[in-house]
């Protein structure tokens, strides 16, 4: 059985971008906007910068009051889509709720959607063309080449179809030749369609809902759940009671951590599996966007 490492992928892609950084005439910028006080949305950002200042990234914070209006922050993307320093430009989900979400990130221009969400390149990765991509998914990508878990002709189950996650991450299988079922809350049978997978993906946000059950013996198993459970039986039935009375919470992902090590050949721990890829191919996203904002303005 093997634990498929996200920090270790994460820093083979991280050293992979730097000598391509160095090699621009000037660092790549992300611009990242960040409405209001979400104490998550905090700590994602906080990463991303931080992330961006170890590999020599320009970034810059922009932080709009919690009552902007969807005009004033269509305002504030229109600007930054026009600053030459600035090549990707992301918007820190979720958003308050008087904005209309859609309209803001349909307004980052495609050229420097550092997230991959706008619908113009959803459509360039549903053809197969290059343009930046849904980074959590591009990560299970890498993770997957890293560690040569095969995916040509296998059979890929995802669960969950959200735009972030579980449908790019179906195209991008499908790209890479699986032959991939996308399952939901309406599908029938979930635990039949999950043990027909050899590579199977769990992204529906349910705090160790794939048990053992779901999983074929030998099946390669992808968390992308990352949920933070503050009960402490819950925590017990995870196998997680010693990390919760140290710390008073733990993270758990959509499958069952104890009866996923029992029945996989490999899968992704969390934490430590796909969390770390997420900013790793933000910065991947962002070195593109830069290197083609670069050889256009030559
Ligand atoms: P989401 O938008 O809530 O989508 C969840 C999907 O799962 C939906 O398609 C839903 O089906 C499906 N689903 C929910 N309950 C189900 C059930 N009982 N059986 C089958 N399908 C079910 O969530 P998301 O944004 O994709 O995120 C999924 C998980 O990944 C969350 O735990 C999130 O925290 C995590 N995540 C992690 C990272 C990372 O960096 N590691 C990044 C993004 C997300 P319907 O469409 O039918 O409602």
């Amino acid at each position: 059985m093997q634990i498929l490492d996200g920090n270790a992928v994460r820093a083979e892609i991280l050293a992979r971008l730097k000598p391509r950084i160095q090699n621009l005439r000037r660092p790549p910028g992300l611009a990242v906007i960040l409405v209001g006080h979400d104490p998550a949305s905090e700590i994602y950002v906080r990463g991303k910068i931080k992330a961006c200042a170890e590999l020599g990234i320009f970034s810059e914070k922009i932080t709009p009051p919690e009552s902007i209006s969807t005009d004033e922050l269509l305002a504030v993307v229109n600007k930054l889509n026009h600053r030459p320093d600035i090549d990707g430009i992301l918007v820190q989900m979720p958003l308050p709720r008087q904005i209309d979400s859609r309209r803001i990130l349909e307004s980052v221009a495609p050229d420097k959607d550092a997230d991959g969400f706008h619908p113009i390149n959803v459509g360039h990765l549903v053809a197969g063309r290059p343009a930046p991509r849904a980074c959590t998914p591009a990560g299970v990508i890498e993770m997957l080449k890293h560690y040569r878990v095969p995916m040509d002709g296998r059979r890929a189950v995802v669960v969950g179809r959200s735009d972030i996650v579980g449908k790019p991450m179906a195209m991008m299988l499908l790209h890479e030749n699986a032959t991939v079922t996308i399952c939901h809350s309406r599908t029938w049978n979930l635990e039949e369609e999950c043990h027909r997978a050899d590579l199977l993906i769990a992204a529906l946000g349910r705090p160790g809902f794939i048990t053992g059950d779901f999983i074929a013996p030998g099946a390669t198993v992808v968390d992308v759940g990352q949920s933070r459970i503050q009960d402490r039986e819950a925590a017990e039935r995870f196998g997680k009671l010693a990390e919760f009375d140290r710390k008073g919470f733990i993270l758990v992902g959509d499958v069952h951590p104890v009866e996923v090590a029992q029945r996989a050949s490999a899968y992704t721990p969390v934490p430590g599996g796909v969390g770390p890829l997420t900013i790793a191919m933000l910065m991947s996203n962002t070195v593109d966007l830069a290197e083609n904002h670069q050889a256009c303005s030559a």
